[in-house]
């Protein structure tokens, strides 16, 4: 697996894979690598002639300074699992060879109307911080397939956006969540839980199960509180937001036909560790 630092060194790399007329699968990950980002890569290997993952702590998404000091950082690590899976190069720069002419973010990417919700309102610029990194990535990558998981459900329909609007030539695929066995969605961040948030941790998605039984004689806005309610209760545990909403549009839906697929996404702080998750209630498939 060939560990690829500078702009120059993945352009070159680039230039020689088109020389052999390979198709390129793409995975943008900030390391800390686990099962979920593992079976983007897997499916990436098994798609395409050669697979690049980047691995880059973005520090222009992170709005709060803490999370982005305190995010982890495992590189060698790193580097066995992808090497392990197959992987052709991995891209990992540092802040300054990404962005040489500092952290400031110049570009206004429009993302549309998806992007002004949820994330968007809790985490001021941090799309606009995704958009900038994906689009220097994406431009110098020049993948025909890029893999995002659905645990970031928003970031999925935020990232269509972006190469629509862009009109970048990029096949965006989405992946199903990877959980632990106990149901809590794999995530980086969970390796910053204590003990004892960690055996916590789970009823975030044994709520969000137990509420679509709930969603089947309840309407949105009952489903919505029972669940907001259910977490807050427990000690340590703070809901940050929940929406009912549209998958496709993420506006927010009132009534259950509203629309053929409905997704249900959550921001929960444990502590200072913020953790996200999604779970559908109406599939069009
Ligand atoms: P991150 O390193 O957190 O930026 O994540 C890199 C990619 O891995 C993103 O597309 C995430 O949505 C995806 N990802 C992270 N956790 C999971 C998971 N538990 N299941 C599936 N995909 C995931």
């Amino acid at each position: 697996m060939k560990i690829i630092r500078t702009l120059y060194d993945m352009t070159e790399y680039r230039v020689g894979l088109r020389e052999r007329n390979a198709s390129v699968g793409f995975v943008p990950t900030m390391g800390a690598l686990h099962e979920g980002h593992m079976s983007l890569v897997k499916q990436a290997v098994s798609e395409n002639m050669v697979t690049v993952v980047s691995v880059f702590v973005n520090p222009i998404q992170f709005n709060n300074k803490d999370d982005f000091e305190k995010y982890p950082r495992t590189e060698e690590e790193d580097f066995k699992l992808l090497a392990a899976a197959g992987v052709d190069a991995v891209f990992a720069p540092d802040a300054r060879e990404m962005y040489p002419e500092g952290n400031q973010n110049q570009k206004e990417y429009k993302l549309g109307k998806a992007a002004e919700v949820m994330e968007g309102l809790y985490r001021p610029g941090h799309f606009q911080g995704v958009a900038r990194v994906l689009d220097i990535l994406f431009r110098l990558v020049d993948p025909h397939r890029a893999y995002f998981g659905e645990k970031d459900f928003q970031q999925v329909a935020v990232v269509r956006n972006l190469v629509e609007s862009e009109g970048l030539k990029v096949d965006i695929v989405a992946c199903p969540i990877k959980r632990a066995s106990d149901g809590l969605a794999l995530s980086s961040r969970n390796s910053r839980l204590s003990k004892e948030q960690r055996e916590k941790a789970p009823e975030i998605y044994q709520t969000l199960k137990y509420s679509v039984e709930y969603s089947k004689d309840h309407s949105v806005q009952a489903t919505h509180d029972t669940v907001v309610e259910h977490l807050d209760a427990v000690p340590g545990m703070r809901v940050e937001y929940f929406q009912i909403v549209d998958a496709r549009t993420l506006a927010p839906v009132e009534e259950w036909d509203e629309s053929d697929w409905i997704v249900g996404c959550i921001t929960v702080y444990l502590g200072d560790v913020r953790l996200i998750d999604n779970i559908s209630y109406r599939l069009p498939y």
